[in-house]
């Protein structure tokens, strides 16, 4: 049962807060986590954790109706998606008008769903996005700790180059070659060596049976497998599932109250419960965390929190696209769900890309190359708190989102030219080449420095913290969580020493 007062409580179980959870557990402060979604351990009656990509069931998304895959259609055909029961799965998509954000649902919040790609950013651009974090002690401890704590490791690029998983990385990178573009292999917490053995047949595939976004069954280095475990293994630890924190009171002698709703895999609400908190430390990604903290400020609860709350948020530029590849050049139908390679021209001046190459894990030949490139993109959206649904709404507009377009067009017609391919029209629900309706990777509403200190202190609330991606001004240039990790190893080795432990 959930205890009447914690003297630390995190909000969420992704990245943020499994660090955040790890650290104050080896101090030996009691922590509760609360996390909205499920804990991911028990098979279903397929005798797996998680349901198949191509025939998802229940297990696959949060509370719809019908599947809600990336990729909407191939040939103009709704093939990917499939009605589902509404459930308590593991991947949800939440919409705002012109733009929806991915996100994972569970005990281990995006990691569970993600591509495991773990980049750590190009110093010179994490020196513009966050000038006042001192970078030679993020390059030089915490970065590296991070990765440690994450699991990264680095493909065999011997075996990359003759596998069959990655024909369709080497098919993308010998079009990039023909225009002149370099690439870079990618790190991933996702285990090369069980890779392998999947690819020789010796274990039960899972990257390489199209799964990655409703969950990976063998594989990964989820968070539940690294620091979650580490934080319940230091034995001051615990998480309660399926606890939706709806409210932050802050009580007469500054303690916190945190109203919660605990619900059954199927929706019904339980109980509506109370605890009290020293230490609050919200880690309820982006989109969650700036929520609650503009409902605090919004309806009275914490009226002196900043005005920048809610503010600078980005998509990290993200959009995909696909290009139609030669009848001579197979991607092949066995492709890992799990990228590692990735075009670099980030130092392109004009339109800065950094595109990695994804699979389309349709277990057939498809001809498509396809990418998600990350751009520069300068513009920013806005959380509101809108009363009538209690919830915060994003305003962000399609013409935002052209910045992302022109810098992926100006690379991929640069691609197309030198290759004489053409883009997929099929891919996105109607005829457009690019899709940046979506983003994988939503950053910032309460950025670090300005809706918090430089440590993730929140302004205007003593003893409350932002530890996740809501601390990044929407954009890394890279794939984000080895980001949101360190940053947040950094912010907690601070607050322990500083607030906590004093
Ligand atoms: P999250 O990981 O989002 O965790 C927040 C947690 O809080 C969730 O579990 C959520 O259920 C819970 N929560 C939210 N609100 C509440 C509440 N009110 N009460 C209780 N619990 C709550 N990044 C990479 O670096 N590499 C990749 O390859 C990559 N691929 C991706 C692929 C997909 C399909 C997606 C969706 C994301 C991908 N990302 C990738 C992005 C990455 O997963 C996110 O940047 C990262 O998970 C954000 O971490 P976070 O700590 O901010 O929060």
């Amino acid at each position: 049962a959930l205890p009447e007062f914690s003297p630390a409580v995190v909000i969420g179980t992704g990245y943020g807060a499994a660090v955040t959870a790890l650290r104050l557990g080896e101090a030996g402060v009691p922590t509760v986590m609360l996390e909205m979604g499920q804990l991911w351990d028990t098979a279903g009656a397929d005798g797996k954790v998680f349901c198949p990509m191509l025939s998802p069931d229940e297990r696959s998304m949060w509370f719809k109706d019908r599947t809600e895959a990336p990729l909407a259609s191939f040939l103009w055909l709704d093939l990917a998606n499939h009605d589902i029961r509404r459930h308590a799965g593991v991947l949800d998509r939440v919409h705002f008008g012109d733009m929806s954000v991915y996100l994972g649902r569970g005990v281990g919040g995006g990691s569970l769903v993600n591509g495991a790609m773990a980049v750590t950013p190009r110093r010179d651009y994490f020196e513009e996005i966050l000038p006042e974090v001192d970078a030679d002690e993020m390059y030089g401890r915490y970065f590296p700790r991070a990765n440690a704590g994450l699991g990264r490791n680095e493909v065999d690029r011997a075996w990359f180059e003759k596998c069959r998983s990655y024909n369709y990385a080497r098919v993308s990178r010998k079009a990039a070659a023909k225009a002149g573009f370099k690439t870079a292999f990618v790190p991933s917490v996702y285990d090369f060596e069980y890779l392998k053995a999947e690819e020789e047949g010796t274990v039960p595939r899972s990257a390489l049976a199209s799964e990655v976004i409703y969950g990976n069954n063998h594989g990964k280095r989820s968070l539940d497998r690294t620091y979650l475990a580490a934080a319940l293994g230091t034995g001051h630890v615990r998480i309660h599932t399926l606890h939706e924190v709806r409210e932050i009171l802050r009580q007469p002698d500054g303690a916190y109250t945190l109203v919660v709703r605990e619900s059954d895999a199927d929706g019904t609400v339980l109980a509506t419960k109370h605890i009290g908190a020293k230490h609050l430390f919200l880690g309820a990604g982006s989109l969650g965390t700036t929520e609650l903290l503009l409902r605090a400020r919004d309806t009275g609860r914490l009226p002196e929190l900043s005005e920048e709350v809610g503010e600078g948020w980005g998509t990290n530029g993200n959009v995909m696209l696909g290009r139609a590849n030669h009848l001579w050049d197979t991607t092949g139908s066995l492709q890992s769900g799990m990228p590692t390679l990735g075009i670099d021209n980030w130092d392109d001046p004009k339109y800065p890309v950094f595109a990695e190459i994804a699979p389309v894990p349709a277990g057939l030949e498809t001809w498509v190359s396809l990418y998600l490139a990350i751009t520069k993109n300068p513009e920013r959206g806005r959380f509101r708190y809108d009363p009538a649904s209690d919830s915060a709404k994003l305003s962000w507009t399609a013409d935002q989102g052209q910045p992302s377009i022109d810098a992926a067009k100006a690379l991929f017609d640069k691609i197309n030219r030198a290759n004489t391919t053409i883009y997929r029209h099929d891919l996105f629900g109607d005829t457009r080449p690019f899709e940046n309706r979506f983003t994988y990777h939503p950053l910032g509403g309460a950025v670090l420095g300005k809706a918090t200190d430089l440590h993730g202190r929140v302004k205007g609330a003593p003893n409350l913290y932002v530890t996740d991606g809501s601390l990044i001004p929407g954009s890394t240039g890279v794939n984000p969580f080895v980001t949101i990790t360190a940053l947040a190893e950094r912010n907690v080795e601070r607050v322990l020493a500083e607030d906590v432990l004093r």
